[in-house]
């Protein structure tokens, strides 16, 4: 059983490198046993713009992680929590699950300064040691007062590093990783245009997307602003 466990959670509509590479580099520095890829419930969107079946979003993932045996998955949002599904919730779940495990909270920075309109935010810093993953756009100096502003005054910086600890809650560790300037939003316009998305994505993945003709008939309209 896994005593240091990342979790990253997302739409994954689809999967891409940015969240696999972040995703090792976070296991890496942060020594995690295992990374869990939590695929959550489509979230709610404008009608016609669904997020993909999950079914899809599940088996892509499992082509892109199978080679790596420190990458996991788990369907706990899907199976467990259906309809809509709360992040703390399925902390909560998993703390129960694995009693004895450390979790760790990967987080892209992008959805980090949202996390206060979370149901019950607060309570996930008292659930898992947070992990900030860098990405192109967004910048890792406002952490410190996203932190104190919105979370708690308590968060102090520590000298000369990206971590910040916390009296009574979990840590904040902000990851140095590389930025890699990939989105699912991305990927599903390239391959609406009928752009390359080679090195994007998984090799696999791209065989998936192209022998189910996924992702052909996007609207445009429903592409979120990059
Ligand atoms: P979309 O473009 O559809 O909004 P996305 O690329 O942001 O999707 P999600 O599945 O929503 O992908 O992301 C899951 C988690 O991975 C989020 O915490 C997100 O911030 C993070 N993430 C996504 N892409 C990257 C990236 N390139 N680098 C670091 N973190 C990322």
């Amino acid at each position: 059983m896994p005593q240091r466990l990342g979790i990253l959670g997302g739409t994954f509509d689809p999967v891409h490198m940015g969240h696999l590479r972040s995703a090792e580099e976070a296991a890496e520095v942060l020594n995690l046993d295992q990374v869990l890829f939590v695929p959550g419930a489509a979230p709610p969107h404008k009608p016609g713009c669904e997020v993909l079946a999950f079914e899809h979003r599940w088996a892509m993932l499992q082509l892109a992680i199978a080679e790596n045996p420190r990458f996991g998955l788990s369907d706990i949002e899907h199976k467990l929590l259906p309809g809509r599904s709360y992040t703390v919730n399925t902390m909560r779940r998993l703390k129960e699950e694995l009693p004895g495990a450390e979790l760790f909270f990967l987080v892209g920075l992008d959805a980090f300064f949202e996390i206060d309109s979370w149901f019950l935010f607060t309570e996930l810093f008292r659930l898992a040691e947070i992990v900030v993953l860098g990405r192109p756009g967004f910048n890792t100096g406002y952490i410190e007062d996203f932190l104190s502003g919105k979370v708690s005054s308590g968060y102090v910086r520590d000298p000369g590093d990206w971590t910040f600890r916390h009296p009574e809650m979990c840590s904040v560790y902000c990851l140095r990783n590389t930025r890699l300037d990939i989105s699912s939003t991305r990927i599903r316009g390239l391959v609406a245009e009928g752009g390359s998305i080679r090195y994007l994505v998984p090799r696999e993945v791209v065989g998936y997307i192209y022998e189910r003709r996924l992702y052909r008939d996007i609207r445009r309209d429903c592409q979120k602003k990059e």
